[in-house]
């Protein structure tokens, strides 16, 4: 469906709609279940039977979370009251007889309790609100606009969410389809809001609780953040932006135009590594808006959320997506050079330290990620190893490699802009492995060591071999110390290394 990546640049103007999904959700803040009612509305005369699914899901969270597990008290009925039938299909899929009916109406609750960014949570003064685990979706009506209406309680101050409000009313949205609601997190209450607009875009800082926002840098410095990553992608792609930052757990959920995370929630009262370490988490989530919503592999979107979706490329979606969160962080001036070559050490550090890199490629870790072989088994660090790790300081060897191969010409900053311009925006899709590798090809050049480089990074990717970093990084002025996994600066390097350096690592 090329439509859905394009409807989400232009998803934040109301879409006038009779749609054929209408859902009520009502926040029960005693029992803690969203007690959802959904009037469906026949595709075709006679219909005999409609199929309702729910996520087991979640884009971005790659892990089942087996949503169906929490509904409960399903029922169907036409609209005159009279009870209609219904049978579970699999897991995830609930089959109403419509009898004919034009228009038959559904109920069900859903528990709502869960400390997660990809799950609902309602407490007695606000109510996080994930859409996969609340709204089940007709695979007819999947790319069709849905109306949802939030009954919430009258003392709750604040909507919070990437979505617009339909204009006179509190919270009722229209919004395009399937993909978008559960791409858009609410976050209902009295939480800290702060509304301002840079550039032209419209921004929202949700924080839950926020109490010592007041007086910390983080706005400058988000701005800071924002404008380096548009310098690297040339392009903003959305109207408006929300941060819902709560306090919990850790995690994060990137969206289109929207984060949602549970972090420290601390601003002012942290030391200055914890607040580099929030602002990098913040700006990870924040670039994936780029990398894997719009830059994706092809197996990520249109989504099937009935079941798993397996791609080997979740290291560049997310390892790169760090590399760039750590370069925002530096290209907007928040840190120096040193503190960007600790983030970079760290990551080497903590994949060179264990055996999994000798037994598991970074391709495959991607593409095994669903049987959660980081789990508990205790010999994950063993025989296998997290793609977030490598994957970030593979960004780094690419951007070295490119720059060293054509003398300065390219960074992965084109690469990036190539995947997005070409993938995203012209075919409007997501891309294959081998056109990743293409596209790598492509940027290095069509001299022999431009093939020889790409085939270098990939056999780095696709095997176990080990990386010979002194290689990658030494031409560009970078030296790693082999016992501490420290990255350094080359003393006195040469006035052409020193200025790919620079343009690398700002130093
Ligand atoms: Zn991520």
């Amino acid at each position: 469906m090329k439509k859905l990546f394009f409807l989400a640049v232009t998803m934040m103007a109301a879409v006038a709609t009779s749609a054929k999904m209408s859902y009520t959700v009502e926040i029960d803040t005693v029992g803690k279940y969203l007690n959802v009612k959904l009037q469906y509305v026949a595709s075709e005369k006679g219909q005999q039977k409609v199929e309702l699914q729910m996520p087991i899901w979640a884009p971005g969270y790659y892990d089942v979370l087996n949503y169906p597990k929490y509904v409960t008290d399903f029922k169907a009925t036409k609209t005159n009251g009279t009870a209609l039938t219904w049978s579970k299909y699999r897991k995830s899929t609930w089959i109403v007889n419509m009898a004919g009916a034009d228009t038959i109406l559904v109920s069900y609750r859903t528990y709502a309790n869960v400390m997660d960014v990809a799950n609902s949570r309602i407490r007695p003064e606000g109510a996080f609100i994930a859409g996969n685990g609340t709204f089940m979706y007709e695979q007819g009506h999947k790319y069709e606009p849905v109306e949802v209406s939030y009954i919430i309680p009258d003392n709750w101050k604040y909507v919070s969410t990437g979505l617009k409000v339909e204009k006179g009313t509190k919270c009722k949205f229209i919004v395009p389809d399937f993909d978008i609601l559960y791409d858009s997190p609410i976050l209902f209450g009295n939480h800290f809001v702060e509304k301002f607009a840079h550039n032209g875009h419209e921004y929202e800082f949700a924080f839950d609780p926020g109490d010592d926002y007041e007086g910390s840098t983080f706005k400058k410095d988000f701005i800071a953040m924002v404008d380096a990553a548009t310098e690297i992608m040339k392009e903003v792609p959305y109207d408006n932006y929300c941060i819902i930052n709560m306090e919990g757990v850790g995690g994060g959920l990137e969206h289109l135009n929207s984060q949602a995370d549970y972090s420290s929630g601390r601003f002012t009262t942290k030391s200055r590594a914890d607040y580099i370490r929030e602002l990098d988490f913040i700006a990870h989530e924040y670039f994936h808006l780029y990398n894997v919503k719009r830059i994706r592999p092809i197996e990520l979107g249109p989504f099937d959320y009935s079941q798993e979706p397996f791609t080997p490329l979740l290291w560049f979606s997310e390892g790169f997506t760090s590399y760039y969160s750590a370069q925002m962080l530096r290209r907007g001036k928040i840190i120096t050079t040193e503190e960007l070559l600790g983030i970079y050490s760290r990551y080497i550090h903590d994949i060179e330290i264990y055996e999994g890199h000798k037994h598991m490629t970074l391709r495959q870790s991607s593409y095994d990620i669903w049987l959660d072989f980081m789990g508990d088994k205790g010999n994950h660090r063993d025989v296998a190893f997290s793609y977030y790790n490598k994957g970030s300081y593979m960004g780094l060897l690419f951007d070295a490699k490119i720059r060293t191969t054509t003398k300065n010409e390219h960074s992965l900053d084109d690469f990036m802009r190539l995947l997005y311009n070409r993938y995203y925006k012209e075919l409007q899709r997501g891309f294959t492995e081998e056109e990743f590798w293409q596209a790598l090809q492509e940027i290095m050049g069509t001299t022999q060591e431009a093939t020889d480089a790409t085939a270098l990074l990939r056999r780095y990717v696709d095997t176990t071999d080990d990386i010979d970093y002194d290689a990658l990084l030494n031409p560009i002025g970078i030296v790693l110390n082999h016992e501490t996994w420290q990255l350094s600066l080359m003393e006195k390097p040469s006035k052409q290394v020193a200025k790919m350096r620079k343009a690398l690592i700002g130093e």
